[in-house]
C-alpha cells in the first residue's frame, strides 16, 4: 500500500508519553483517511520504553519501531526516521506532546498547495525555564547572524517535509547534525505555521545544558566558518596594535624616556596574547576534531531491532 504520511518520533526515555503519542496522532492521521505509519525510534531508552514501543507496533501495524543500539541523541534519531520513512510527506514531532499532532493537518494543507517544506514557528513556549526561554531565543538569533543559510526564527524540528526534501537530505550523510538547518540549507518551496508550543505532557527535558551547548556548536561549526574568522580578525588587530607601537616604543627608548619601565605590562600582553592563542587553537580543534569524525566515516547509528518490513 502506498503511504502517504510518515511521522517521525525520536523517543528517549518517554515511557509516559508514547501512549498518548500515540493515541493522539492515530486519531489525526485516521482523519485524513489516507495512508500513514508512525516511526518510533528508540534512542537507547532505559525506562522501559523499548517493550512499550514494541507493544504498540504488536497491536497497531502503522507503528514501526527503529530501536537503536545505544544513545545516539536526539539529531542522528530524525536521520534513521528519515531513511525508513516511505510516506510522501514526511513529518518530525517530539514524543513528549509538545508539539501537538493536530497542527499536522494545517502543515499537511499547505503540502497540498505545493509547499516542500512546512515548519512550525513557535508563538508561545509554557512550562519552560526563562534559562531555556533565553538561552534558545539568543540561539536562534545567533545562528540566524552568522551562518550562510537562513534558518527560521523560533523554529525547532516540528516540520513536514516532501519526499523530494527528505531524499536529499538523506543524501547529507554528515555525522555532527543540525536538522533545522540542513532542511533550510536545500531550499524548496518552504512556509512556517505558527503554534503555541505545550508543556511537555510527562517527565523531564532530554536535553540538559550539556546537550544544548553541543547542538549549537553543531549548528554553527556546521554552517558557517564564522569562529575561525574571528581568529583571523583578531591577529590582524594585535598585529596592527603591534606595528603601530613599534616606531613609538623605538622613539621612547632612544629618547631616554622611562614610560614602559616595568614587566606588568609585558607579562600582561604576553598572557592576553597566549589566552587570544589558545582560544584561536580551541576553535581550530572544534573543526579538525569533527573533520576526523567524518573521516572515519563511522556509521550514523547502530539499530537492535529494524522495522519487520
Ligand atoms: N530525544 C532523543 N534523544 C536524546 C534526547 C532527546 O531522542 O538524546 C528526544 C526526546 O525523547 C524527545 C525529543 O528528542 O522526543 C525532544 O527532547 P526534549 O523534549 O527533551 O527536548 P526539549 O523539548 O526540552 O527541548
Ligand atoms: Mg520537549
Amino acid at each position: 500500500m502506498k503511504i502517504t504520511y510518515s511521522i517521525i518520533a525520536p523517543i528517549f526515555n518517554e515511557k509516559e508519553n508514547l501512549s498518548d503519542l500515540h493515541r493522539r496522532v492515530a486519531v489525526v492521521m485516521e482523519s485524513t483517511g489516507e495512508a500513514w505509519e508512525l516511526i518510533l525510534v528508540d534512542d537507547g531508552s532505559t525506562d522501559g520504553s523499548t517493550d512499550l514501543i514494541h507493544e504498540l507496533a504488536k497491536r497497531d501495524k502503522h507503528v514501526r519501531p527503529i530501536i537503536f543500539a545505544r544513545n545516539f541523541g536526539h539529531q542522528i534519531a530524525i536521520t534513521a526516521g528519515w531513511d525508513y520513512a516511505r510516506g510522501d510527506a514526511v513529518v518530525i514531532i517530539d514524543a513528549d506532546l509538545q508539539d501537538p499532532p493536530e497542527l499536522i493537518l494545517e502543515m499537511a494543507k499547505k503540502w497540498r498547495e505545493g509547499y516542500e517544506v512546512v515548519y512550525a514557528v513557535r508563538t508561545e513556549r509554557e512550562g519552560e525555564s526563562w534559562f531555556k526561554l533565553w538561552t534558545a531565543s539568543l540561539f536562534y538569533r545567533l545562528i540566524y547572524r552568522i551562518t550562510d543559510v537562513k534558518i527560521p526564527l523560533d523554529t525547532g524540528d516540528f516540520r513536514l517535509m516532501d519526499r523530494k526534501v527528505v531524499n536529499v537530505l538523506r543524501q547529507m550523510r554528515e555525522r555532527h547534525r543540525f536538522p533545522r538547518g540542513m532542511s533550510a540549507w536545500v531550499g524548496f518551496k518552504q512556509i512556517g505555521v505558527e503554534y503555541k508550543r505545550a508543556a511537555r505532557l510527562a517527565g523531564e527535558t532530554k536535553y540538559p545544558f550539556r546537550k544544548m551547548f553541543r547542538l549549537a556548536l553543531n549548528a554553527v561549526t556546521g554552517f558557517s566558518y564564522f569562529p575561525l574568522q574571528v581568529a583571523t580578525f583578531f591577529g590582524f588587530i594585535s598585529a596592527g596594535l603591534a606595528i603601530l607601537a613599534m616606531p613609538v616604543v623605538i622613539y621612547l627608548r632612544v629618547s631616554g624616556s622611562q614610560a614602559f619601565f616595568g614587566q606588568a605590562t609585558t607579562l600582561l600582553a604576553v598572557l592576553f596574547l597566549g589566552g587570544v592563542q589558545l582560544i584561536c587553537l580551541g576553535i581550530l580543534g572544534e573543526y579538525v576534531g569533527r573533520l576526523y569524525d567524518e573521516a572515519k566515516g563511522r556509521p550514523l547509528y547502530i539499530i537492535r531491532d529494524a522495522p519487520e518490513d
